[in-house]
């Protein structure tokens, strides 16, 4: 655990690795990134071959291991492949799976019995009506709901994860309330990258997620639980701009509910402290940016990581384009790769949806 949270270098070894165990999925998501289909992939990665991608992770420094998918529990040897991350390598794992009838009672004790860190189950609307209609799945809240009891029992620490778009935006502050009654440690907000369903129309505005990520600075301090923005770098410009303003924050740290898994001590990145492998082996600086860095089942992992061009490019700064290249901020933030990528098809570009003006000439303040 203590080498999570010191500080590592990026270049060598991520902070987190996602790895899409399958994409099977009984649910048919609005925004779904893996456009996850009912039946796994007769080429997803064997368990022999999932042992040795965790040995290749574990050889990694430790970093943190998510499970995702498609469905987690669609993959019959879930549990046997966690079980091999936690007792034998070490890992500190948690898993993303869908409200599904294969959430059980029995499902979670598993989960409990092999150690599992963070279970997370996806939110996107405080009732039914709103959730059920992005998951595609009617009954899916009522599911989601009943994990969450089952989760509480056993004490296993959640995570709840909510992607904005036009939505669900008039209902965030009624999903932040949610989160609180759910007892969630962590309330992961990821900001839509149109890439796999996802798509640009279904955004909010840059204004918006400005908005969006002012308030969650303000969630951020008075909520029992902590908050993370996924694909929005740009909120921890937002926070230090807030703070700035503020002038007299709380520690945050001391309001938290407890958590088993460290939070980064540096800001991660697409392909920056973050890597995702698919279903297949396939290796990506994110789920988000769909450009192929190699195989596992070619490669170690950590070979991938560390040597691919495109890797390599994006833990470079120095190349960021337009606003982004000469912002103040772009050492702490540097825009998502990822939706750069899918609005403009270069994944050096500016950020799309920031609003800020970085403090140069070129960029005059009107
Ligand atoms: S301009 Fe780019 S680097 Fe600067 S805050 Fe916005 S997204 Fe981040």
């Amino acid at each position: 655990m203590l080498s999570q949270m010191k500080e590592r270098d990026y270049k060598e070894n991520p902070f987190i690795v996602i790895w899409e165990v399958t994409r099977a999925c009984a649910l048919k998501c609005l925004h779904c990134r893996a456009e996850a289909q009912y039946k796994p992939d007769p080429r997803q990665l064997t368990f022999e071959e999932g042992k040795k991608l965790i040995d290749d992770i574990a050889d990694m420094e430790h970093p943190l291991l998510v499970f995702t998918g498609g469905d987690p529990l669609m993959r019959p040897d879930l549990f046997e492949l966690a079980r091999y991350a936690i007792e034998d390598k070490k890992l500190s794992v948690s898993m993303t799976p869908s409200a599904t009838p294969k959430v059980t009672r029995e499902a979670v004790r598993k989960a409990k019995e092999v150690g599992l860190s963070r279970w997370a189950f996806s939110l996107d609307g405080s009732n039914a009506d709103i959730h059920d209609h992005f998951r595609g799945t009617k009954g899916s809240y009522a599911l989601t709901m009943r994990g969450i009891e089952y989760l509480k029992e056993l004490h296993i620490p959640i995570q709840v994860n909510t992607t904005v778009s036009n939505y669900n935006l008039h209902d965030l502050a009624a999903i932040a309330d949610k989160v609180m009654e759910m007892e969630a440690v962590l309330w992961s907000v990821f900001f839509l990258v149109p890439t796999g369903r996802g798509m640009e129309k279904d955004m909010i505005t840059p204004e918006q997620h400005e908005e969006v990520m002012k308030w969650l600075v303000r969630v951020q301090q008075t909520m029992p639980y902590g908050v993370k923005a996924t694909e929005a770098p740009h909120y921890r410009r937002v926070f230090l701009q807030e703070r700035r303003r503020s002038g007299q924050m709380k520690a945050s740290a001391e309001i938290k509910r407890e958590d088993l898994l460290g939070r980064a001590p540096k800001g991660v990145g697409d392909g920056d402290g973050f890597v995702f492998i698919s279903h297949i082996g396939e290796v990506y600086p994110s789920g988000f940016l769909p450009i192929a860095c190699g195989n596992v089942r070619d490669r170690p992992l950590a070979h991938i990581y560390r040597n691919s061009p495109v890797m390599k490019q994006l833990r470079d700064k120095s190349l960021l384009k337009g606003k982004c290249g000469v912002c103040e901020f772009k050492e702490i933030c540097g825009g998502s790769r990822a939706r750069a990528y899918a609005v403009t098809g270069d994944y050096l570009e500016s950020d799309p949806y920031c609003v800020h003006m970085p403090n140069r000439p070129e960029f005059p303040v009107s």
